[in-house]
C-alpha cells in the first residue's frame, strides 16, 4: 500500500471536521493500509485521515506497545490525573511543545470490519487518542497549548521551512477514480 504525503499545518483539511464512516468496504480497508503504512514511514506514534487528505473519521496508532486502528472514534475521559508532556505533529514537522492531557481515558470505535473496538490507555497512548481525535474535528495540538506556549509555537511554524505550502481540497474518498475510467 503506498506510503502517502502528509498535509502540513496550515492545510484546510486540517481544519475541517472529518466526517463519520458509513461504508466499512474495501475502500476503508486500504485507507487504513495507507494510514498505517505512512504513519509506520514517518515514525508517528499515530496518524488521522484528514492528515492525508482524508476528510473520515478514522485513525491509527503505534504507541506504549500498541499498534492498531479505531473508526468513528471517542473517548472517554478516567480520572481527574493530567499530564504534561511534550507533544508532536506529522503535520507540524521537527516541532514539539509541552502539551497538557488527560493522563488516562477509554477509547470506544470499530475496526475497519465494523467490529466494537475498545482501547484503554494512559500516557503516550491516551496522549495519542486525545491527539488523534482531536484531527478528526479538525483542532490541532497547538489551540490547546497555555496562551504562552502557544504564541512561541505559532511564531516557529511560521518560520518553518515547510510552512507556506498550500495544498488542495478535502477527498471524502481516498480513491476516487477506483472503478473509473480515466
Ligand atoms: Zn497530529
Amino acid at each position: 500500500m503506498p506510503v502517502q504525503p502528509i498535509r502540513l499545518f496550515g492545510d484546510p483539511v486540517l481544519r475541517t471536521p472529518a466526517v463519520e464512516v458509513t461504508d466499512f468496504d474495501r475502500e476503508l480497508h486500504r485507507l487504513v493500509a495507507d494510514l498505517a503504512d505512512t504513519m509506520l514511514d514517518e515514525g508517528g506514534a499515530g496518524l488521522a485521515a484528514p492528515q492525508i487528505g482524508v476528510g473520515l473519521r478514522v485513525f491509527v496508532y503505534h504507541c506504549d506497545g500498541f499498534s492498531g486502528h479505531l473508526v468513528n472514534p471517542t473517548f472517554d475521559v478516567v480520572g481527574e490525573e493530567m499530564q504534561d508532556g511534550e507533544e508532536g505533529c506529522l503535520s507540524i514537522p521537527g516541532l514539539a511543545w509541552d502539551c497538557r492531557r488527560h493522563l488516562h481515558v477509554v477509547a470506544r470505535g470499530w475496526n475497519m470490519h465494523g467490529d466494537p473496538v475498545e482501547i484503554e490507555g494512559s500516557q503516550m497512548l491516551a496522549r495519542c487518542v486525545q491527539h488523534e481525535v482531536d484531527h478528526l474535528d479538525g483542532v490541532l495540538f497547538v489551540d490547546r497549548l497555555d496562551p504562552q506556549t502557544r504564541k512561541r509555537a505559532l511564531k516557529e511554524i511560521r518560520e518553518a521551512p515547510w510552512f507556506g505550502d498550500r495544498p488542495p481540497t478535502v477527498k471524502v474518498s481516498p480513491h476516487p477514480l477506483l472503478g473509473k475510467a480515466r
